[in-house]
């Protein structure tokens, strides 16, 4: 137990700020993303600095203290905030520069994604993240970085040049593929366990033109034959076309016409980052499909569509989900989410969703990072949000039972940012020969384990 004393010495000296228990703003700086999670730490402290960050570890260290990082708050299971020890929350190492001629970016470590987008579209570039804008740019790209560029320009790591980190013995050092290179490795997909990334630098890709975005909904009647056009378009369509097929609830319900408000129904998402001309040719069999009983599809600024889902995925909500990687989308597995779907428990918000993968991701080697999964066709979720402390059990027990016919679909691998649970294995997201990779890694980078509020990696 942290004493009064020592820590007022520690947080005299400090440059940034420290919260503790009982303070003002102590219950809003415990609070992570997840309203699942309700941890207490020790205190919080806010670095300005790398300079800081390696002062508070140091501190950390020699009071014995579990160390929890957080950059957006976003994580799933909540590794972002621990009960007695320090979170280190960078929430004051904020932005993102672009060096236009280089077509490059330079993150703080606790920016967000649309610190990232703002500043690339402000020059007409972007780099490929996640959807809900104020997801921590740490996290997403520690752990890979799906997006709706991902067809085009590849997963977040695939643009990720360098990223400097404070290691757990106080170290300051930067993983690029002329620096630390399997450091660097193992960053793009476990990177959590390494170090506190203070920097991320990313490459950028032009991209100043309207892009083409937008959802149909259908009847759940018409699933099967959606499901099956939006796999042949994300086999032939090009690039630049990503897609995504949903099962979810039609709500809220007075949106919809009578008979499907409530209900389940079947979606495509789309976004084109072409010319809007190319899009629309290549949307056409969408189109064909039938007039949709919601949503349209339509030419809007990227930002547009990067913040569509902010306030639906908002902080405090209960989440839970489980994800795979599909080696294809049969008919077989329609039928598992259209059944589940109506068993959502009353009350929550439950969503299955298929994303086209491959291209862009699948053109870097499967060995080339620590994230495995590049060779699946689709990537598959079961996610549930919910607001009543009484569905937690339910909703859990949805995910997942209805994930768990997924098995003789799924590649090897899974994306380690959606597993929910605190304890995931790490051999089943990054399969055996990585895992004990990465292990070695860990022996080199935190032998002591500092870093393990993650899916932890033991060195
Ligand atoms: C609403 C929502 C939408 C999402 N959408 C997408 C999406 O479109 N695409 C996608 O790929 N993922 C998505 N995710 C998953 C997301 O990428 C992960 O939850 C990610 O870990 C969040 O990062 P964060 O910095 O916000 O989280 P945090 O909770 O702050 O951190 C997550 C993990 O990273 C570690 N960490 C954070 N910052 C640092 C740092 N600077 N240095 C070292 N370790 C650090 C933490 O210790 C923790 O283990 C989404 C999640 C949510 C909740």
């Amino acid at each position: 137990m942290l004493g009064t004393r020592t820590l007022r010495f520690f947080a005299d000296g400090f440059g940034g700020e420290v919260i503790r228990p009982g303070e003002p703003k102590y219950d809003a700086a415990r609070a992570v993303w997840n309203g699942l999670v309700d941890r207490r730490p020790g205190l919080v402290v806010l670095p300005n600095g790398a300079a800081d960050v390696v002062a508070a570890l140091r501190f950390a260290r020699e009071q014995e203290l579990v160390v929890a990082v957080r950059g957006g708050g976003h994580s799933i299971p909540g590794f972002s905030t621990c009960d007695d020890g320090m979170v280190i929350d960078l929430s004051r190492m904020r932005g993102a520069t672009i060096d236009p001629e280089r077509r490059t970016a330079v993150c703080a470590g606790g920016a967000l994604l649309s610190e990232l987008d703002d500043a690339a579209q402000a020059v007409g570039l972007v780099c490929p993240v996640g959807v809900v804008s104020h997801t921590g740019v740490a996290g997403l790209t520690l752990g890979g970085g799906m997006g709706r560029l991902q067809r085009k320009f590849g997963l977040t790591i695939d643009n990720l040049r360098a990223v400097d980190l404070v290691t757990a013995d106080g170290g300051v050092v930067r993983a690029s593929s002329d620096e630390n290179p399997e450091l660097y490795w193992g960053v793009r997909g476990a990177g959590a366990n390494f170090g506190v990334a203070t920097s991320f630098e990313y490459a950028l890709h032009p991209l100043n033109h309207p892009i083409t975005h937008g959802t149909v909904v259908h009847p759940i009647e018409r699933a099967g034959e959606l499901a099956q056009l939006f796999t042949e378009m994300a086999e032939t369509g090009p690039d630049e076309l990503w897609l995504g097929f949903y099962i979810h609830l039609a709500l809220p319900a007075e949106d919809y016409p009578a008979g499907i408000g409530g209900r389940p129904v079947a979606a495509v998402s789309a976004l084109h980052c072409g010319q809007p001309r190319e899009a629309e040719r290549d949307l056409a069999r969408l189109r064909a499909f039938g007039p949709p009983v919601g949503g349209s599809i339509g030419p809007k600024p990227h930002l547009a569509a990067q913040r569509l889902a902010d306030v639906s995925s908002e902080w405090g909500h209960r989440f839970y989900m489980k994800s795979a990687f599909l080696r294809s989308l049969p008919e077989e597995l329609v039928d598992i989410a259209v059944q589940h779907a109506h068993g959502i428990p009353e009350g929550a918000g439950g969503e299955f969703s298929f994303w086209s993968w491959g291209r862009a991701i699948a053109e870097v080697p499967e060995d080339a990072t620590a994230f495995t999964g590049r060779t699946a066709a689709y990537w598959m979720g079961a996610e549930i949000q919910w607001d009543d402390p009484a569905l937690d059990g339910p909703s859990r027990a949805w995910a997942r039972a209805a994930m768990a016919g997924v098995g003789p679909f799924a590649t090897r691998g899974l994306y380690v940012n959606d597993v929910a649970e605190s304890r995931g294995d790490p051999r089943a997201i990054y399969g055996d020969a990585k895992y004990e990779r990465l292990v070695g890694l860990n022996r080199a980078w935190d032998p002591d384990n500092v870093f393990r509020m993650n899916q932890n990696i033991r060195p």
